[in-house]
C-alpha cells in the first residue's frame, strides 16, 4: 500500500507502470471488495483475453463489463492513470488552485484535456455523499458577491456588495476548521435557511453573523445568535466572542483564487471552484509548532508555540477523493465541453 506521495517524480518511482496506478485505484475504490458499478453486485470475474483492455472485469449478475474508473469522473479516460494521480497531486498541493494552462504544461497534455481533468477532480470534491462532518458548536455565516464587472459593462462603474448583479456566495464556517460554500440566488431567509440546515446537525449551535437583517429570523431558531454590526465599525465583541472572521477568511480564499488563478471563470462553473476551495479548507489539521525558543538566564529552555493549520497528507486526500468517486460520472457534450448529471 502506498503511504505517501511526495512529488511528481515520487509518483513515477512508486508506480513504474500504469498497472501499479490501477492497483492503487482498485485498492481504494474497492476497499471492501470488488463491486460492479452497474448493479452493485460483488460477484464478478476478470477478463484476460488478448483483446481485453487492462483491468477489465465482467459482472456475473448483470453481465456488464467494467473497470475501476467506470461511472467515476474518469470514466472512459484514455490517459495513463498515473497522469490522473499527478493531476490530483497538483490540484491538492497548490495553495490557491492551479489553472488548466499551467497543469497542461506540467503534465504534457492539451489545455482542454487539463481543463476537463481539473473539473473531474473538482467533481470528486463535491460533498453530495455527505462525507464531511456537519458544522457544529459555533458557526459563522457570511455572504459575498464575487466576480468582476459584467462583460457588457467593462470600464463602467462597478459597485461592490448587495444589488451589484454578481453571483452571491453563501459561506458558513465553524471554528473547529470546517467550512461550506454555495452559490445562492439571493440573501433572503427562504433561500438561505434550507442551505444552512443541510450543513448543521442540529439547531443546537451558536450562530454568528454580521448585521444583515436576513439572519435575524434564522438566528431566532438557533440556540444562540450573536451579531457584529459592521456598519457601526464593530468587527468583534470580546464579551460574547462574536465575530465572523473565520467565514471572512474562507471568502478571502475564494477571492484570492479568482484574482490569482481562475481569471476567466464562468458563472455556471463557480460552484465547482467553490467546492475545491472549501475542500482545501476542510482537509487540514491543526499542528502545534514551535516558532521561537530561547534559554533563560537560569538555563531553562522556554518555547513559544503556535497552532498552524496544515493540509493533511496528499495520499490521504487522494483516498478520500477516490472513495466518493463512483456515481459522479461526467459526460462530454457535443460542443466538446462537459455535461454534469
Ligand atoms: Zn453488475
Amino acid at each position: 500500500m502506498i503511504s505517501e506521495l511526495d512529488s511528481i517524480p515520487d509518483i513515477w518511482r512508486r508506480m513504474p507502470s500504469e498497472m501499479h496506478a490501477r492497483r492503487f485505484f482498485e485498492g481504494i475504490i474497492w476497499a471492501g471488495g470488488r463491486q460492479c458499478p452497474h448493479c452493485k453486485s460483488g460477484n464478478s470475474g476478470a477478463l484476460r483475453g488478448k483483446s481485453c483492455r487492462p483491468g477489465l472485469y465482467q459482472c456475473r449478475d448483470c453481465r456488464l463489463q467494467f473497470t475501476v474508473t467506470t461511472h467515476t469522473p474518469m470514466h472512459g479516460t484514455k490517459l495513463d492513470l498515473r497522469l490522473w494521480i499527478c493531476a490530483m497531486f497538483l490540484v491538492l498541493t497548490s495553495s490557491k488552485g492551479i489553472s488548466s494552462v499551467v497543469m497542461a504544461r506540467f503534465l504534457g497534455v492539451n489545455q482542454k484535456t487539463a481543463w476537463k481533468m481539473g473539473h473531474a477532480i473538482r467533481e470528486m470534491m463535491d460533498d453530495r455523499n455527505q462525507g464531511l462532518l456537519p458544522l457544529d458548536d459555533i458557526v459563522e455565516v457570511d455572504e459575498a458577491y464575487i466576480g468582476g464587472a459584467p462583460k457588457s459593462l467593462s470600464g463602467a462603474y462597478n459597485p461592490p456588495g448587495k444589488g451589484c448583479g454578481k453571483p452571491m456566495v453563501f459561506v458558513a464556517a465553524s471554528r473547529d476548521g470546517q467550512a461550506r460554500a454555495k452559490v445562492a440566488s439571493d440573501d433572503q431567509r427562504a433561500t438561505l435557511e434550507p442551505v444552512l440546515s443541510g450543513w448543521i446537525a442540529s439547531d443546537d449551535i451558536t450562530l454568528m453573523t454580521d448585521g444583515s437583517t436576513s439572519y435575524l429570523g434564522i438566528g431566532a431558531t438557533m440556540e444562540e445568535h450573536h451579531r457584529v454590526i459592521h456598519s457601526q465599525h464593530e468587527y468583534a465583541n470580546p464579551e460574547t466572542g462574536a465575530h465572523v472572521n473565520t467565514a471572512e477568511a474562507v471568502i478571502a480564499q475564494v477571492q484570492r483564487a479568482l484574482v490569482g488563478v481562475y481569471h476567466n471563470l464562468g458563472r455556471k462553473h463557480l460552484q465547482r471552484y467553490l467546492d475545491e476551495i472549501v475542500w482545501r479548507w476542510n482537509h487540514r489539521e491543526p499542528v502545534r509548532e514551535v516558532f521561537k525558543q530561547w534559554t533563560t538566564k537560569s538555563g531553562a529552555l522556554r518555547k513559544k508555540t503556535t497552532v498552524i493549520w496544515r493540509p493533511i497528507p496528499v495520499v490521504d486526500q487522494v483516498r478520500v477523493l477516490l472513495q466518493g468517486a463512483v456515481g459522479k460520472q461526467i459526460r462530454r457534450s457535443k460542443e466538446y465541453g462537459l455535461c454534469w448529471p
